[in-house]
């Protein structure tokens, strides 16, 4: 039996003062800092909902092994190592104090808990081997970045803390003294190795052990393993609303608009810093970072928590004046407006980190308080403003699209039973008009009851609120709504993923209550309810690309599937990133009418998966997606031998015009 000398418990408690105080002084730095956060975002909501989020997202991880099955074993079996051990480590402090301390519990679950101990401490080990194996010889290049370093130093300890254990269990099993010896078959195996001078073994193998510990918990907080403790918070204040709806600004209460200054971010979003795991896969699927841009969304999380961390003596104190603000220490200006608001970094983040929210009250502040934008920006919400539309085309022209198609505009007949909402690239774009025309042609094929708003309908306000010009975003929202209610409008088809995601989600803030359907739910109705009836072959290979706003932002999926595989004669392939994985266009957050000068187009990255895949079509359901498509075939130069279509166009080609 050891025995403590009289000493120890003095230089133990010493030990543990120091280190837990560390620990304590930074967590009680970070919430302070955390504190600052001006904006108000309540998430206490949906209790039960967010319960289970903890549990499911903070707790038994589920997105860590989303897609990714090693790196969610090898952190699972760390994670759960640690919380199996908590209980086996306040023994064995306490015994610090009084040598032979047991937990008290009943047998056989003492029994139980040594068995446990011991096979997640193997567990654990075999967990930080694969993270050195995949640091140091897979090396992604996602982990190679400044927290590098730390995150070394933390899995060296995480090493030290959990094979101590094994080896001190195993001295003790040599020394004859273990309780439960048979409970403990790894230590029982290794205690060959200290059968001379095992209490020796077992008093460095202890050391060992509180060292690593209680200096990685003085240390933790100052790495991005603080994680451990801030990304449950996450999981439980998760974002319940629609993914795709951004938070309005209250316009007649509002001062200050956007951020420039991270404290005037809202404590769950500067959470998002210390929850970060720097894991780096929402930069690994970033479509701008991946063409070659600046534009990182881990750096995005990262500078913004360590400028929180570097400037908050000064934020505390209130003296601001004259730090640099985030677009010195985030992102710059030129990050900002790479986005394309496709939300793949949030979808592929495991801790609910949103970058996006971030992005856009970003590019609020330099659109709304400096007046600063790309000129092409400037000119696009001049356009919307002036004449309803990005491109400026004549207002009055937006129902010319439909001429000669026998469609009903509402100011001459209200009463239908549908609302064909256009949006303006199927008013105003070659391509976009023709996608309109077939959607009109198949709706009165199956005989629906439905009308257009003609020069009456204006933009939704997605682009002008993406690329963070509230003002004129609500101004349209609102007038939009006021021609929808003068015809009582209850039921609305849109053309547009983001038209459809701005009405469904982002009109209710502002009081537009409507049942919204994109066109591809609704044509895939009518084939099932063998209204449309797609008779005609279409001898092609197809793949269908999912636009972020239908697929990722709104789960729809399935239907536009439905349409092609009803299609006799098509043969329908996936490419390499389909439905929630799906690579962007390039086209969202308002880039369609930004020119990209740095890098690879994002869509003739996406245009290369389409040839990969042995597709002479692709099919969308988004006429941006659309206008991406037929620019990058220009680029690529192959016009003739990849058609692009809409899900519309290629349904009709089947029925028959
Ligand atoms: S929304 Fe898309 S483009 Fe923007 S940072 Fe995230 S992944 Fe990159
Ligand atoms: S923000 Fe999320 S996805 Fe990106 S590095 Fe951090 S934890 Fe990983």
């Amino acid at each position: 039996m050891v025995t403590t000398p009289f000493w120890l418990s003095y230089v133990l408690a010493t030990y543990l003062a120091v280190c837990i105080g560390i620990f304590l002084y930074r967590l009680i730095y970070i919430i302070r800092l955390l504190r600052t956060g001006k904006a108000k975002d309540k998430r206490w909501d949906h209790f039960g909902r967010r319960v289970w989020a903890l549990i499911t997202l903070g707790i038994f991880q589920k997105k860590v092994y989303h897609k990714e099955r090693f790196v969610g074993l090898l952190h699972g079996f760390i994670f759960w190592a640690f919380v199996v051990l908590s209980v086996s480590i306040m023994e064995t402090t306490a015994q610090g104090f009084a040598m032979g301390w047991r937990i008290p519990l009943p047998e056989p679950l003492t029994g139980l808990l040594y068995f446990a101990e011991e096979g997640i401490a193997a567990l654990g080990t075999l967990g930080v081997f694969m993270a050195f194996f995949r640091r140091y010889v897979i090396k992604p290049k996602k982990l190679m970045h400044e927290g590098f370093r730390a995150a070394t130093v933390v899995l060296i300890f995480i090493f030290g803390i959990v094979v101590s254990i094994l080896l001190y269990d195993a001295a003790e099993q040599a020394m004859g003294t273990a309780t439960d010896p048979g409970w403990r078959p790894i230590s029982r195996t290794l205690s060959f190795l200290f059968t001379s001078n095992p209490e020796l073994f077992w008093w460095i193998f202890w050391a060992m052990h509180l060292l690593c510990l209680y200096i990685f918990l003085a240390y933790v907080l100052f790495t991005k393993h603080s994680h451990i403790l801030f990304a449950p918070f996450n999981s439980f204040w998760v974002n319940l609303k629609p993914k795709g709806e951004i938070r309005p600004i209250d316009l007649e209460k509002t001062e200050v608009f956007g951020v420039h200054r991270v404290e005037q971010l809202s404590l769950r979003q500067l959470l998002d810093g210390f929850a970060c795991t720097e894991c780096g896969r929402c930069t690994d699927n970033c479509p701008a970072n991946r063409t070659g841009k600046p534009l990182d969304p881990m750096h995005l999380i990262v500078h913004m928590r360590d400028t929180l961390v570097d400037q908050g003596p000064a934020i505390l104190a209130g003296k601001t004046e004259g730090l640099p603000d985030m677009f010195q220490t985030v992102h710059s200006e030129e990050q900002i407006w790479q986005c394309t608001t496709c939300y793949a970094c949030v979808y592929e983040c495991p801790v609910m980190n949103e970058h996006v929210p971030k992005i856009i009250e970003m590019r609020r502040h330099l659109v709304l308080m400096d007046g600063k934008m790309p000129t092409q920006v400037m000119d696009v919400l001049r356009n919307v403003e002036q004449n309803y539309n990005p491109w400026g085309i004549g207002w009055d022209q937006r129902g010319k699209w439909a001429e000669g198609l026998d469609v009903k505009m509402l100011a001459d007949d209200a009463k239908v039973e549908y609302l064909f909402w256009v949006g303006c690239v199927g008013s105003f774009d070659e391509h976009g008009k023709k996608i309109a025309q077939s959607i009109a042609r198949l709706l009165k094929k199956a005989g629906v009851s439905f009308g257009i708003l003609g020069p009456e309908e204006k933009c939704t306000g997605d682009p002008a609120r993406r690329m963070g010009n509230e003002y004129l975003a609500q101004t349209m929202i609102k007038q939009n709504i006021e021609t929808l209610n003068k015809y009582a409008v209850k039921k609305i088809i849109t053309m547009c993923p983001h038209c459809f995601n701005s009405l469904k989600h982002e009109f209710p803030d502002f009081g537009g209550k409507y049942e919204v359907v994109h066109h591809s739910q609704f044509l895939a109705r009518l084939v099932k309810e063998g209204r449309l009836k797609p008779s005609r072959e279409v001898s092609e290979a197809a793949t269908y690309h999912d636009a972020c706003y239908l697929g990722r932002y709104n789960d729809v999926f399935q239907e536009p599937r439905s349409i092609l595989k009803s299609i006799p004669g098509l043969r329908v392939v996936e490419m390499e990133r389909s439905r929630e994985t799906s690579l962007c266009c390039g086209g969202g957050g308002g880039r369609l009418w930004m020119e990209e000068t740095v890098g690879k187009k994002v869509s003739v990255e996406r245009t290369e998966h389409v040839v990969a895949a042995k597709a002479g079509t692709v099919v969308t359901a988004c006429p941006y997606c659309t206008i991406m498509f037929d620019d990058a075939v220009k680029v690529m130069d192959i016009e003739g031998k990849l058609k692009r279509k809409d899900i519309a166009e290629i349904l009709e080609q089947s029925v028959g015009g």
